[in-house]
């Protein structure tokens, strides 16, 4: 990636005369659209008395910030519900949210934004709302890692179908637990040790049988089960061990955001770390502003939010994106910096575009890579096609590049998959299957490859090719 002499010219403020002029005392002649490497930059800016630290965009999401240990106070566990259509995502957490209340006041319970918190045994737990791996995803391709532990719904009457696999390999690409909902139990072709058989076949194994997933039967709709549910969540958050600090400044990520006639910018934000306040100076991703007001869940007003609590803010000048990182400042100047300067690496990210490895520029890619991998999502019109390209690529030799299936299945090349495969680093292969216009708009917008097939051996010929740096670029 890098930044070429001009951008890091305009970045630091100085003229591009001066870094041209460095350059070439280290011994390194560039000219003012020549891109210098991350280490050039940093060497280049230290030599001008700047501090610079180029990071990775990963880095850059993640706000590392250091707490001491011992300021460390647990939190509550963030949860995402995955499943196929009609599994009873949309069930399980109005269920949820009626869990604890009285009968009563049951009718009473609106959803004000778009996450919710339930209490069971004096403990915290929250949910994001937007449930489906497609919001989860694209999250993560956006470096937010919001989840802690995922909730898988299958519908015990029906089983495992093409959207539970899909939700298992987007939560396993992103090293995220899962806990298994087997829902519908009332139903009378209800087959709860079916769907656990089936899940084996995904690596999804109960515990009871040996393996690591908790599973939980339940009826979303009856109301069975759902405390038992809630309670393996806390077990699982408990090997966790969910810590993060709440006596500093608040960070977190945008959940959702959008523009209401009446109140201006309205962002739904995570807090992950620190305590936000009413009042607050803050950035998230190119929005600044002052908290003006904050809604818990139940559209309340607080004063204040703490580490893992979803709060709805009001106050921001422009709309944020979901996903994009927040950050509180102690000086509203630093703040509104930030901001500006994210606007400015958003604009030469723009004209840099962000390229991911495709199997032309995988020899290339790899070979300053520390752990050599290639990420592959298949894509076919029968299964058959899959299992043999599996077969074939096992027989690969992986010495080199280790090649992982980050997801395979029967059907269309869908923006869901460009967005793992964003999310992810990986390249599409599709057999007798091509994008759809929205999925082929997608990787044009990310860099992401899509490559289509209609023999297997051309495939693993390309991928095999591609391997050891000898592949011819397409016609
Ligand atoms: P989603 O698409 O995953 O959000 O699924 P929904 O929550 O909308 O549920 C789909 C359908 O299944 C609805 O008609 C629900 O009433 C029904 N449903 C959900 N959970 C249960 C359950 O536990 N038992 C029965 N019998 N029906 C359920």
């Amino acid at each position: 990636q890098g930044a070429t002499v001009a951008q890091l010219a305009e970045l630091l403020g100085v003229p591009a005369n001066d870094i041209i002029k460095r350059l070439f005392l280290l011994g390194n002649p560039l000219t003012l659209t020549e891109s210098m490497s991350d280490d050039l930059i940093e060497l280049v800016a230290d030599d001008l008395g700047r501090d610079v630290k180029v990071m990775t965009k990963e880095e850059e999401n993640s706000f590392t910030f250091y707490d001491d240990p011992k300021d460390l106070k647990p939190r509550p566990p963030v949860v995402t519900v995955m499943g196929h259509v009609d599994h009873g995502k949309t069930s399980l957490l109005d269920a949820i949210r009626h869990t604890g209340v009285a009968e009563g006041e049951a009718g009473g319970i609106t959803q004000a934004i778009g996450a919710s918190q339930v209490k069971i045994n004096g403990r915290t737990i929250t949910f994001i709302d937007t449930p489906g791996h497609e919001t989860f995803t694209a999250m993560r391709a956006r470096g937010a890692k919001v989840t802690d532990i995922v909730i898988l719904i299958v519908a015990a009457d029906d089983g495992v179908m093409p959207q539970t696999v899909e939700s298992i390999n987007h939560a396993k690409a992103a090293g995220v637990p899962i806990v298994v909902a087997v829902n519908k139990i009332d139903k009378p072709g209800a087959d709860p040790t079916r769907v656990r058989q089936e899940l084996t076949e995904y690596g999804i194994i109960p515990e009871e049988w040996g393996g690591q997933n908790m599973f939980v039967d339940i009826s979303a709709k009856k109301h069975i089960g759902i405390d038992n549910l809630l309670e393996a969540v806390l077990l699982e958050a408990d090997v966790l061990e969910l810590k993060a600090n709440p006596d500093t400044f608040a960070s977190g990520n945008v959940l959702e955001a959008k523009l209401d006639r009446g109140r201006g910018s309205v962002a739904t934000v995570l807090v992950t770390r620190g305590t936000l306040h009413v009042g607050d100076a803050l950035v998230a991703g190119m929005a600044y502003g002052r908290v003006r007001a904050m809604l818990d869940p139940k559209g309340n007003p607080v004063e204040t939010a703490g580490p893992s609590d979803p709060v709805e803010i009001l106050g921001l000048q422009s709309v944020p994106m979901a996903g994009d990182e927040f950050r509180v400042f102690q000086d509203d100047r630093d703040a509104r910096d930030l901001a500006d300067q994210r606007a400015l690496k958003a604009r030469i990210e723009e004209q840099n575009r962000v390229k991911h490895v495709t199997l032309e520029n995988l020899f290339d890619t790899m070979a300053d890579a520390e752990v050599k991998e290639l990420n592959l999502i298949i894509k076919a019109d029968v299964q058959g096609s899959i299992e043999a390209l599996q077969d074939s690529l096992d027989k690969m030799d992986q010495s080199e590049v280790r090649i992982n299936t980050i997801h395979a299945a029967v059907g269309a090349i869908t923006e869901t998959d460009v967005t793992l495969a964003d999310a992810s680093n990986a390249i599409i292969i599709g057999f007798g299957v091509r994008p759809d216009a929205k999925a082929r708009a997608a990787a044009e917008r990310e860099g992401v490859e899509i490559r289509t097939y209609s023999v297997i051996y051309k495939a693993i010929e390309d991928i095999d090719a591609a391997r050891i740096g000898m592949l011819k670029p397409t016609e």
